[in-house]
């Protein structure tokens, strides 16, 4: 998951990056609401953390601008103004949660789990498909309770494609949730059919190869 934290407080900001980096998050940081506007345009998000008192910016001009996006990203508004309308304010204007500071960092991956849930509509954190398991949460896949050894990458492709089952995703999406921000790094787009290609591989020995479909030209589809 791609995760952007709006914060000008330093201490929070790299207190949240420490803890969601641990939890398997890819973080961005933007201090500004200037900064967080240039990199939700182009970057294609999950999460948007977003305190709303920012030195540049009301925080509910940038949830109004998330609310443009074609790809919407999930938003938890933190703030401390504790005020009931801002509460309602932003509920209104389509975040999808809100939490008061200060909050424990626990509360909050809970939260960010449940929007997942609800979001993705899965009931649980483990996923089932062709006889395989995949658990999100003790980051384990097996088939017949054997274990089967996937790397970081291939475990967050293969999660991230079991919550867009059957829909189309394309390389760019797939990669800017395994590698973050791609104009940041050293990009090359066959990063990722080699990852799908390790995948397969590995999946194999376990279930028939359509699985996966290859769409030409545009990406994957998780056929299950
Ligand atoms: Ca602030």
């Amino acid at each position: 998951m791609h995760v952007l934290i709006v914060e000008d407080e330093v201490s929070l900001a790299t207190e949240l990056q420490h803890f969601l980096t641990q939890e398997h998050y890819r973080c961005d940081w933007a201090s500004t609401g200037r900064e967080a506007s240039e990199k939700i345009a182009v970057n294609l998000y999950d999460f948007i953390l977003l305190d709303l008192g920012l030195p540049d910016y009301d925080g509910l001009d940038l949830l109004r601008e998330t609310k443009e996006l074609e790809h919407e990203p999930a938003i938890i508004v933190l703030t401390a103004r504790g005020a009931l309308e801002d509460r309602i304010e932003g509920l209104g204007l389509g975040a999808d949660d809100y939490l008061p500071k200060p909050f424990s960092l626990l509360e909050l991956q809970a939260r960010m789990q449940a929007i997942l849930r609800r979001k993705f509509k899965v009931k649980s954190s483990v996923f089932q498909f062709h006889g395989l398991e995949l658990d999100s949460v003790a980051r384990r896949v097996s088939y017949q309770d054997q274990e089967i050894a996937l790397t970081k990458k291939e475990f967050d492709l293969l999660h991230y494609m079991l919550l867009h089952r059957k829909r189309i995703l394309t390389r760019l999406q797939l990669t800017e949730h395994i590698w973050g921000n791609i104009l940041e790094d050293n990009y090359d787009s066959n990063y990722i059919d080699v990852h799908i290609k390790n995948l397969r591989k590995k999946l194999a020995e376990y279930i028939p190869s359509d699985w996966l479909e290859t769409v030409r030209g545009v990406g994957y589809r998780l056929m299950a």
